[in-house]
């Protein structure tokens, strides 16, 4: 339990919570200010900020428990669709620095916003694609 981590608080019972799912190693519950009706946190136990400082095998033993919880939330909402993301850093939106996926599901007009798509150059795209690769 990592002190003044809301979602560990949650794991821990300490804050109540809308529970769906939990095992040993991880629990999903209901978003307290939902996107949309359903909206679903997927929470690893081990606390761990983001995607990006997560262990391997953490990410591995959450991945199917994302894929189930997501399948059973779409015939429970009989959603059309469903965002499954994940927030890293407050610039991408983080707020609560303990990982978890959001499961949001979707319905064809609900009007949400979608990404503000921009174009791109095909040099530049070329360049960067390299650099990235580099990188990996
Ligand atoms: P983030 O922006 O960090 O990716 O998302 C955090 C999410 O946690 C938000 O969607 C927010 O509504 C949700 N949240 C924050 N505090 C609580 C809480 O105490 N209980 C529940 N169930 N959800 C919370
Ligand atoms: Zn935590």
């Amino acid at each position: 339990m990592t002190e003044n981590c809301i979602f560990c608080k949650i794991i821990d019972k300490e804050i109540p919570s809308d529970i769906i799912f939990e095992d040993d190693s991880a629990i999903a519950f209901l978003d307290i200010k939902p996107v949309s009706k359903g909206h679903v946190l997927v929470v690893p136990k081990k606390h761990t900020a983001d995607a990006l400082s997560a262990d391997d095998d953490a990410l591995k033993d959450l991945m199917p428990k994302v894929k189930k919880i997501a399948q059973a939330l779409v015939k429970t909402t009989k959603a059309d669709g469903i965002n499954i993301s994940v927030n890293n850093g407050a610039a991408s939106g983080q707020i609560i620095f303990h990982l978890h996926f959001h499961l949001i599901p979707r319905f064809n007009n609900d009007y949400l916003p979608s990404w503000p798509h921009s174009d791109s150059e095909a040099g530049a795209r070329a360049e960067l694609a390299e650099k990235i690769k580099e990188e990996l």
